[in-house]
């Protein structure tokens, strides 16, 4: 284990059943359709690349990049820095997120989605940590309810580190305290 994490809390294992129950049901769901999957960059990269290869029905993938986290410490707003490329006009986009913490991020995204005409917007994230939501926003899948910590690990950064981990761990409070 990395020496600036405190304790593993998901595996690449756990992580795998995980993305197999959630690829099972959107399987199931999007059978018939053909959605652009939306990773949000960087910190779904590595989630997203391991759901996508899943996935069995025709989709395209179409990255965006937003801010809104310094650091440790959110702060609140929401920006596009690299919007996707395609027409969502009457195409069901599924957004892929490492994790929802306050949930302005994803709620921001989702709302922008559906006022360019989006046929549909679901949300699958990694990690959900319901305790330090501040808005009302819910992801549709999920792998596993999050403590209210600092993650990293699986595409998970402090400063930029550690999204290289296979699992995801709490960070040592030295590590950012320092
Ligand atoms: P939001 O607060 O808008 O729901 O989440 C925005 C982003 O904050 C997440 O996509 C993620 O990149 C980052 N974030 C939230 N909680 C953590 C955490 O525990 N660890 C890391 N590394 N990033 C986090
Ligand atoms: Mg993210
Ligand atoms: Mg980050």
């Amino acid at each position: 284990m990395n020496n600036d994490i405190e304790s593993v809390l998901y595996t690449q294992n756990d992580l795998n059943n995980r993305m197999d129950e959630m690829a099972a049901e959107l399987n199931k769901k999007y059978k018939n359709e053909e959605p652009i999957i939306v990773p949000v960059l960087n910190g779904a990269m590595i989630f997203a690349s391991d759901m996508i290869k899943r996935l069995s029905f025709k989709l395209i993938i179409d990255p965006i990049k937003a801010s809104s986290y310094e650091g440790s410490q959110s702060t609140g707003k929401v920006k596009i820095t690299q919007d996707i490329k395609s027409d969502v006009t009457n195409r069901p986009v599924i957004f892929m997120e490492d994790i929802i913490d306050t949930g302005r991020t994803l709620q921001a995204l989702s709302e922008i989605m559906k006022e360019r005409g989006a046929k549909s917007v679901e949300v699958v994230s990694m990690l959900d940590k319901p305790e330090t939501r501040v808005v009302d926003f819910h992801a549709d899948y999920y792998g596993f309810k999050a403590p209210d910590e600092f993650l990293v690990g699986y595409g998970l950064d402090y400063n930029g580190l550690y999204r290289n981990l296979p699992y995801v761990g709490i960070l040592k409070h030295e590590v950012y305290a320092s």
